[in-house]
């Protein structure tokens, strides 16, 4: 049988250096050359899992196909290498004391005193190695949340120790850090990095290749200076220097021989060097679509935070690049909209996305948008929450329901065109509240999401709570607002659009967590299309 190689990504100095795209770096150039690899997150936090987080913590939750609320790296991890992670690839502090807590109340340790080395540390290995021995992955790659110094990282660090102790070549850490460009000095700084390593040492891990962040190119001094003190060869140190886009760091780290790097250190035949050649091609189309006249789309959603929409960017500049254009998304607070600024903030927009969310903070804001967007004709999309809104606010101004709500908001109007439905029961397999994961949906032929999609039978993943009301699908028909995407085994809306109109698409579902630098969304790219035709239109 062959053996799997496990990859640890660390990180020192700072926080957000960009390890999640180091790690994807890494992984699609190992996957340019055959093989099969999967990238995990393990976050030292104590929360079971970010569903819970307020996006402003730790930006968006991102979801997997089997129904997890992860860490937005997932979404990282599955745009760069076209994959599908699920559970499995993200863990927390609070998920692996839960499960070793478990097994303690169960009686399975056997009356022996639980302590966190062997026991947590055990646990933190076995999930380590879960994927490598159930799925014949060549390459499990494990990015460690948090900064190494933290208390909470230590048994993530002996974690490791251990199982470089055991693995030998089989496994590796590359550790990530920040050289800071002192102004005044006019020099690079390399201490932090020096004292991050030996932090990492004083946990018994002694890094194999270092990366190190840094706005100025690093001369070939500094980097003999780096492997000196921190014990690694010099070609082990590699630079990660700012780039105009995050999709340009693997082949910048191809130039650097990373991935030749890693497979020489692992003991793995070299061979040459892969082309890459759609990801050249998609990043030339990029830079292409940037040099541009920008399109803008207003962003309506409440989180005035780039990480807490993270993957409804990507998307959006995805399908501004295969429609080769830069996109430029305008963030709109729609806690601040009124009926007498609407005008003045979206009369630009070539397009408008109304964003997910929960809760009733900055709803009114989403209804006046959506007013606005409706009667002037703009491409519009409504994503989740969005689409609710969508319903909520045809509900008032045309099928004249003035009270008409969401039961989120208002538990008591007597026209909940939004609802808790039955019909969720039957489908939703977690047990919880919410329809979590990726679920089926059929579209109606000739709609315009059907045309963009190419096909009935489509799956994509929801996060909600919330449905539309069948009981009311007959009148929204009948004054123009179809529901043209359905789920089969339960009959519940899955997407409203007004046909009449340019482009008004709302989904219950959420699209943005599977577009990928390779394959973008249909949906995306077809809205991204409708705006810059009806920019061209008005122009
Ligand atoms: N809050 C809404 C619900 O629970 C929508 C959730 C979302 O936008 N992800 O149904």
């Amino acid at each position: 049988m062959k053996e799997t190689k496990y990859i640890f990504v660390t990180g020192g100095v700072a926080s957000s250096l960009g390890k999640g795209i180091i790690a994807s770096s890494i992984g699609k150039l190992l996957q340019a050359r055959g093989y099969k690899v999967t990238i995990q997150k393990f976050d030292p936090y104590i929360n079971i899992d970010p569903g819970t987080l307020n996006p402003y913590e730790h930006g968006e939750c991102y979801v997997t196909v089997d129904g997890h609320e992860a860490d937005l790296d997932l979404g990282h991890y599955e745009r760069f290498l076209g994959i599908q992670t699920t559970k499995a690839n993200n863990l927390t502090t609070g998920r692996i004391y839960k499960s070793v807590i478990d097994k303690e109340r169960r009686g399975d340790y056997l009356g022996r005193t639980i302590q966190v080395i062997p026991h947590i540390t055990d646990e933190i290995k076995r999930n380590v190695m879960l994927l490598g021995n159930k799925y014949n992955f060549d390459f499990v790659i494990t990015e460690i949340g948090g900064t190494v110094g933290d208390i909470e990282s230590l048994p993530y660090l002996e974690s490791i120790r251990q199982l470089k102790w055991e693995l030998g070549k089989n496994a590796l850490c590359v550790h990530l850090t920040y050289v800071p460009y002192l102004a005044a000095a006019g020099e690079l700084k390399t201490k932090p990095t020096q004292h991050s390593v030996k932090e990492l040492q004083s946990a018994g891990v002694q890094p194999d290749i270092l990366v190190l962040r840094t706005e100025h190119e690093l001369g070939l001094s500094i980097r003999k200076k780096v492997a000196l003190f921190c014990n690694v060869d010099e070609h082990s140190v590699v630079q990660s220097i700012d780039a105009p886009t995050i999709y340009e760091v693997p082949l910048l780290m191809q130039e650097q021989g990373l991935d030749a790097t890693i497979l020489k250190k692992m003991g793995l035949a070299v061979g040459g060097i892969p082309e890459l050649g759609p990801w050249r091609k998609f990043l030339e189309r990029l830079h292409k679509a940037e040099k541009t006249k920008p399109i803008h789309i207003a962003l309506v959603g409440k989180y005035d935070l780039q990480d807490a929409y993270k993957s409804i960017r990507e998307a959006l500049s995805q399908a501004g690049t295969y429609n080769d254009r830069k996109v430029e998304v305008d963030f709109v607070n729609s806690e601040k909209l009124t009926e007498a600024n609407v005008e003045e903030a979206l009369k630009d927009k070539a397009g408008i996305l109304i964003g997910p969310g929960f809760g009733e903070r900055g709803i009114c804001g989403k209804f006046i948008a959506l007013t606005y967007a409706r009667t002037h004709d703009v491409p519009t999309f409504g994503i989740c929450l969005g689409m609710q809104c969508m319903a909520i606010e045809f509900a008032r101004n045309v099928l004249e329901y003035a009270d008409a709500n969401s039961r989120e908001m208002d538990e008591k109007t007597p026209h909940n065109v939004i609802d808790i439905m039955e019909e969720q029961k039957s489908i939703t397999n977690m047990g919880g509240t919410m329809r979590l994961g990726a679920y089926e949906c059929v579209l109606q032929k000739g709609s315009k999401a059907y045309q963009a999609y190419g096909t009935e039978h489509i799956q994509e993943r929801h996060r909600h709570r919330y449905e539309f009301n069948n009981l009311y699908k007959a009148e929204y028909e009948a004054a123009g607002m179809k529901c043209i995407g359905i789920n089969p085994e339960s009959d519940l809306v899955e997407v409203v659009e007004i046909p009449t109109l340019k482009w008004y698409i709302g989904t219950q579902f959420h699209p943005e967590y599977s577009s990928t630098v390779l394959n973008p969304h249909p949906l995306f790219v077809s809205f991204v299309k409708a705006a810059i035709e009806n920019e061209e239109a008005t122009r």
